[in-house]
């Protein structure tokens, strides 16, 4: 009987020691796509703004209709779907997608400037900081969930961030967190393929646990109010995402434990006419925080929403109920998938979103 009960116990041991301890060697990626509007992720491109010559050049019309919005075909889809289709993909593979209002999916940022810093502040931490009211390079006085991350035993060195905007070296607080973060920025003149090439290649070479990747061209080119680069950017951005996850998936490093979350600092304005090219709150105009914003007293309504795409095996449906999920959410779901306890990051963070819980 003794006998029997051991090897009982031999057998069971490593089913028990999976459900208590997810962790082990989990791996992270976190991508970013700044200022992406849910509506260009899940309607597809806006006809309005496709015919709007101010907007998409001529040129592109053409191509943009037969491409995104008729779609290549039937069984690809059109629309979303076209645009972007690895991150439509993600349902049918057991990831989630989520943050399409027209199906009562709601997601939105906590804080209440609906810009970049206080955005970017908010998915690294957990939570909102009031006292952040601008895009400034002021060194973050918050510690971000890498910067834990970077201090845990089995993390160290092994947490990488790169971002195609100078201001994630002060968001992320490269000097004090121990988190190398490569910044490329080019001003005006996008050149996020460097970003994602250097990403890559890290993910080849070095091998991180965790890994951020913050890409820019989305917010550049809106505000620049040039909607078909917006959309080129967003397709562009799908592809370098497909491209991630088949690496992950071909990587014995990297697949079957590695999770990757994808969303956005904030959304754009909604309201038809130019008010896609702009975002921020009616607070942060009056502030006058964000340096960009065509001054507008009611701030651009629609900004504050955002979208979450996530894969991998701490992904799991989950009916998202009728609350409106949190920005503040994604820290924690980000621990919670790295098998960490995201209470001991910060009790006061908000919750893993309902698709991460229940691990
Ligand atoms: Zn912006």
């Amino acid at each position: 009987m003794r006998r029997l009960i051991i090897a009982l116990a031999l057998l069971l041991a490593p089913a028990l020691a999976r459900a208590e301890a997810p962790a082990g060697d989990q791996r992270l990626i976190l991508v970013t796509m700044d200022g992406t509007r849910w509506q260009d992720v899940f309607r597809g491109p806006d006809k309005a703004l496709v015919d709007d010559k101010t907007f998409t050049h001529p040129d592109m019309k053409d191509f943009i209709e037969k491409a995104w919005i008729a779609g290549p075909g039937a069984k690809k889809g059109a629309g979303g779907a076209a645009l972007a289709p690895f991150l439509h993909s993600l349902p049918a593979r057991g990831g989630v997608l989520t943050g399409n209002r027209d199906e009562a999916q709601c997601m939105a940022v906590t804080n209440a400037m609906w810009f970049s810093y206080p955005g970017y502040n908010e998915i690294f931490t957990g939570r909102a900081d009031p006292a952040i009211i601008s895009n400034d390079k002021n060194w973050n006085r918050n510690v971000t969930f890498l910067e834990w991350l970077a201090r845990r035993p089995g993390f160290a060195g092994k947490v990488l961030a790169f971002g195609n905007w100078d201001v994630f070296p002060y968001i992320i607080n490269a000097p004090r967190s121990g988190v190398p973060v490569n910044a490329a920025f080019a001003g005006r003149y996008p050149t996020e393929t460097l970003t994602m090439r250097a990403a890559l290649d890290a993910l080849r070479e070095q091998k991180p646990r965790v890994l951020y990747i913050g890409l820019g061209d989305t917010d550049e080119f809106a505000h620049m109010g040039r909607y078909d680069d917006t959309l080129g950017a967003i397709n562009r951005n799908d592809d370098f995402l497909a491209e991630l996850w088949r690496l992950v998936e071909a990587d014995p490093a990297y697949r079957g434990k590695t999770t990757l979350i994808v969303t956005t600092d904030h959304g754009r304005g909604g309201a038809p006419g130019p008010a896609w090219t702009e975002h921020g709150s009616a607070e942060a105009v009056r502030l006058d925080a964000h340096g960009f914003t065509i001054p507008d007293p009611a701030g651009f309504p629609g900004s504050e929403q955002i979208w979450l795409a996530a894969i991998g095996p701490a992904v799991h449906d989950a009916p998202q109920g009728p609350a409106c999920l949190g920005q503040n959410q994604i820290a924690a779901s980000a621990l919670t998938a790295l098998g960490e306890d995201w209470r001991a990051f910060d009790a006061e963070a908000g919750a893993p979103l309902p698709f991460f819980a229940g691990r």
